[in-house]
């Protein structure tokens, strides 16, 4: 065995960037993809966007200066001649791309101003003995500074000093007819001659397939793992007493639904627990979560345990504070009001009925988060639109119901609320730490809404619409155009569509919400809305999320072509809460669409199921945007994909609990292999 090179420490630190501190790192360092250096294309033959190596004899060389200092070789072969371009370059380059010598060049063909060019390709001298590789040659994820040639000799040496051993009993991997760990690393560094080129491009050769579910089998056996552990943690145990919850439900002009019913009984079962809960409850739009939510407050309420409800936007929360004093006074319950834009005065007075425990419900944004705000003895924390919070903030909640007592460490149990559903597959790998309860039925006597895709070019129709709504008796929301780039154009843009629309419908109440208004402002004009004095409301996608007001049955919403799946979901979603017939209007510019724009518009328009939609916006997206802000600190994986391996999937969540049931000591190895670094944010 050759000992272990040693590495100098400006090269460990660039290997750091990649992630690897450790040498058995470098053995899961894999090819980004390979290049074909195993034959020689002639220079005829070779077209602009493909990658080939061409051989030939330089015949000219100039250092241009215009406009920036270049070097321009052309080379020549038998058939034909090409240019090679660099921009930086050193002396040595120069001297070995002189007229007269023999080249081989790979790189990317394209059309240049002389011809045919490369612009930076990779060349080295040889003459006519000079062999061809063998094999594909593997190009690794790199760092400024780090070159391929470093990078390789480094996989090449951990190949021989680190050992890789099999760690999957030959049983299961015979039933799975997966290839060897060990064979597919050095298959996948090392290619031999025979492979061809594209299934190891497609990551389809069999050893791509071991590694991807070696990748999927660690995910699974730490998520695993993360959710024993919990049930090892202490949390307060708050059994169902029922009185409150019977006393609410009788109040209420409507009975829960099954499914309703069905995830109450889950999130009740897991407060009893002296564990922690941490459960998402997924429920597509209109699904009625929020009754849930406070059923369950209710529940720690009745053990005289702290609830803090929190909602990502300040109307949502808000509304979710007038729904549950409405729901919950009655019951001499009377929820506290904290959010970030209150008077320091208020603020301070809201967060001492906390921290004395006089208040067992505070309702807010995630000014609750912050750090003046404790709580006496938080035992439930609510995250509604769990999407829209950052990991750091559940961090900071997490930390809340420890500083109380601290000789007695226990966690509040979590309940978060959702209703971007997620897709199977990712439910599978990035939240099999949570508990997951799906409603998966809408109450009753919703009559589905109606979806239309209209050209911007007739505008004056839908406008006519909106009129003859109104006038009717129904309520309609306008929502303004999305415009990213700058929170004062969007606020322009905003009071612009304002104007226009007060002034084209004069006989109209027409009021506006928008996110720079102060919190009083917007809770004025979503009660007026909700009391019926508002007609028609204009609003920007503050109302994206929550907002329920069940009299509302038209919806309009302005370049929709901008707008994301989830988003446009969300808000066509504030209609059809009610009996009537609901109606959303997708208005788009026709010049301004997209590929991808024109993607999304069709997928709304077909489908009203939110779990249908993410699945397309899985696809369509990948799963790193979808997850949000989940992701951030948590590392994606880095070669499956759970759409496309799905059936890798399946196969990896299957055999985690075999390994941890059976072998541990090799779930462990696995753990170590593949995690062993990962800090991780995604169990807090
Ligand atoms: P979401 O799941 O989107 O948060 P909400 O909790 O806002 O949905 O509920 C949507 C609407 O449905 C609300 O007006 C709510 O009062 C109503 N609702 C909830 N549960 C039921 C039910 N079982 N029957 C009838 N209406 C219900
Ligand atoms: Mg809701």
């Amino acid at each position: 065995m050759t000992p272990p090179a040693k590495i100098p420490p400006a090269t460990l630190a660039k290997l750091a960037k990649l992630g690897i501190r450790h040498r058995a790192d470098l053995l899961l360092h894999l090819p980004l993809r390979y290049e074909d250096e195993t034959h020689l294309a002639p220079i005829a033959t070779a077209e602009p966007g493909q990658t080939v190596q061409v051989q030939g004899v330089i015949t000219h060389a100039e250092v241009t200066f215009r406009p920036r200092r270049t070097l321009i070789c052309r080379l020549q072969d038998a058939g034909g001649e090409l240019y090679l371009r660099f921009l930086n370059f050193y002396p040595s380059q120069q001297k070995q791309l002189a007229v007269d010598k023999q080249i081989r060049a790979v790189g990317e063909v394209r059309m240049g101003y002389y011809g045919l060019e490369m612009v930076h390709p990779k060349c080295r001298a040889v003459d006519d003995e000079t062999p061809l590789q063998t094999s594909l040659t593997p190009v690794y994820p790199t760092t400024a500074g780090l070159p391929q040639a470093t990078l390789r000799k480094l996989i090449a040496n951990a190949l021989e000093v680190v050992p890789a051993p099999e760690l999957l009993p030959d049983s299961v991997r015979q039933s799975l007819q997966l290839a060897g760990f060990p064979e597919s690393l050095r298959l996948l560094h090392n290619p031999t001659p025979d492979i061809a080129a594209n299934v190891l491009q497609d990551r389809s050769h069999a050893a791509w397939r071991r590694i991807k579910f070696d990748e999927l089998l660690a995910q699974q056996l730490s998520m695993r793992v993360h959710h024993r552990e919990r049930g090892k943690r202490r949390a307060f145990a708050l059994p169902a007493r029922g009185e409150l919850a019977r006393a609410l439900l009788a109040s209420l002009p409507f009975a829960l639904t099954g499914a309703q019913q069905k995830v109450l009984d889950e999130i009740s079962r897991d407060l009893a627990r002296p564990h922690p809960m941490q459960r998402l409850l997924l429920g597509d739009v209109g699904s009625g979560k929020t009754i849930v939510a406070a059923l369950a407050a209710l529940q720690a309420i009745e053990n005289g345990q702290q609830v803090a409800f929190m909602a990502p936007t300040e109307i949502l929360a808000e509304q979710h504070y007038l729904k549950l004093t409405d729901w919950l006074a009655p019951l001499g319950i009377t929820p506290v009001w904290l959010s970030g834009s209150l008077k320091k005065k208020d603020k301070q007075l809201a967060a001492n009925k906390l921290a004395s425990g006089e208040t067992l419900l505070a309702i807010g944004t995630h000014a609750l988060f912050q750090e003046q705000v404790s709580f006496r003895q938080l035992g439930l924390a609510i995250v509604d639109e769990q999407h829209k919070f950052g990991v750091q903030q559940r961090l900071a909640l997490h930390g809340k119901g420890r500083e109380a007592a601290p000789q007695q460490p226990a966690e509040p149990h979590q309940l978060m609320m959702s209703a971007t559903p997620i897709p199977r597959t990712l439910a599978m790998s990035y939240y099999a730490d949570l508990d997951v309860s799906v409603i998966d039925a809408l109450p009753p006597g919703r009559t589905p809404i109606v979806t239309k895709l209209v050209n911007d070019a007739r505008r004056e129709e839908v406008i006519s619409r909106v009129r003859a709504a109104c006038v009717g008796g129904q309520q309609a929301y306008w929502v303004c155009p999305l415009i990213d780039e700058s929170e004062t154009l969007q606020l322009q843009n905003a009071l612009e569509t304002f104007q226009t629309l007060a002034e084209t419908f004069p006989e109209l109440r027409v009021g506006l919400v928008h996110g720079k208004m102060s919190s009083a402002e917007k809770a004025a004009a979503m009660s007026a809305f909700k009391a019926g004095e508002l007609q028609l409301l204009v609003a920007t996608t503050v109302i994206e999320v929550g907002v329920d007001v069940p009299n509302a049955s038209l919806m309009v919403i302005d370049h929709a072509e901008r707008m994301g799946l989830a988003q446009l979901h969300q808000l066509r979603g504030r209609v059809g809460r009610g009996a009537a017939h609901s109606l959303c209007i997708l208005l788009y510019q026709q010049d301004r669409l997209s590929e991808l724009a024109r993607a999304r518009l069709k997928v709304i328009f077909e489908n009203n199921d939110g779990f249908a939609i993410a699945q397309h916006d899985l696809q369509l997206r990948g799963p790193g945007e979808l997850l949000g802000a989940r992701q951030s600190g948590v590392a994606i994986l880095r070669f499956a994909d759970i759409d496309a391996d799905e059936d890798l999937l399946e196969d990896a969540r299957r055999i985690a609990d075999e390994l941890l049931r059976d072998l541990p000591d090799a779930a462990q190895a696995y753990l170590q292999r593949w995690m062993a670094h990962k800090h991780d944010y995604l169990h807090a």
